[in-house]
């Protein structure tokens, strides 16, 4: 059955994620104070109502609790968004994702019981900034505190024409190859006597300091 979304608050970050949500095809509530922003997104969304989100009746008679996923995206009003994610769990919604404006407001909307809690400008400048520091890193994804998954492509000349074994990436460098781009091509799981070009693209995992060394090597 498809998953059910809510998001609150047609702001720019919760009007966005409405646009996408919509593209994929999604089923989406969308809840907003200010009637001018239900009237700009009424042939958008699936529903658009008028609501206030710091009022508990409106969200128990909108029936929330039923909703696969609920966006709390007010922002700028710090206490309408704490005040409708303490709401929102209260009246059982599984999941409830915030938006915080800066980390003051994200370590409350932690404490009052947010699933999840993003920062969309924080992140958006954390990857422009990996991306303009570490140009060889493609992607970045951080699985824990520790370990990363890198996605780095080999400029380096001293690591081409040799194969993954020779270069012993595992005990030299702490890191397991999961899997090598070239040429648009990708092999998952490369075997150990792939021979390396310029402009491959390896994807490693391993501890986060380790990704980042090998990036600055091959680099
Ligand atoms: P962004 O930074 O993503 O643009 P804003 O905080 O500026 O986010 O916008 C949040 C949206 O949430 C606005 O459209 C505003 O009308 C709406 N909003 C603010 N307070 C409430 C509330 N108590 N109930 C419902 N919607 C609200």
């Amino acid at each position: 059955m498809a998953e059910t979304y809510a998001v609150v608050g047609l702001g720019r970050f919760g009007s966005s994620l409405l646009e996408s949500l919509i593209s994929d095809g999604q089923e989406v509530l969308a809840i907003d104070n200010n009637t001018e922003m239900i009237q700009n997104y009424m042939g958008l969304a699936t529903h658009a109502v008028i609501a206030d989100a710091q009022d508990e009746e409106s969200l128990r008679e909108l029936d929330l609790a039923s909703f696969d996923h609920v966006i709390v995206a007010i922002g700028h009003n710090q206490q309408a968004s704490i005040l409708a994610t303490i709401i929102l769990k209260d009246i059982g919604c599984k999941h409830v994702i915030a938006k915080a404006e800066n980390n003051l407001h994200a370590r409350v909307l932690n404490k009052v019981g947010a699933d999840e809690v993003v920062r969309p400008e924080h992140e958006m400048a954390q990857q422009v900034a990996n991306r303009l520091v570490s140009p060889n890193l493609l992607n970045y994804i951080s699985l824990s505190d520790d370990y990363s998954i890198g996605e780095i492509k080999i400029t380096n000349f001293s690591f081409i024409n040799q194969s993954l074994a020779d270069l012993d990436i595992r005990s030299k460098y702490g890191l397991n190859v999961i899997a090598v781009k070239a040429h648009d091509q990708l092999s998952v799981s490369p075997e150990a006597d792939y021979v390396l070009n310029i402009g491959d693209v390896l994807t490693v995992i391993g501890t986060s300091e380790d990704v980042q060394k090998f990036d600055r090597l091959v680099s």
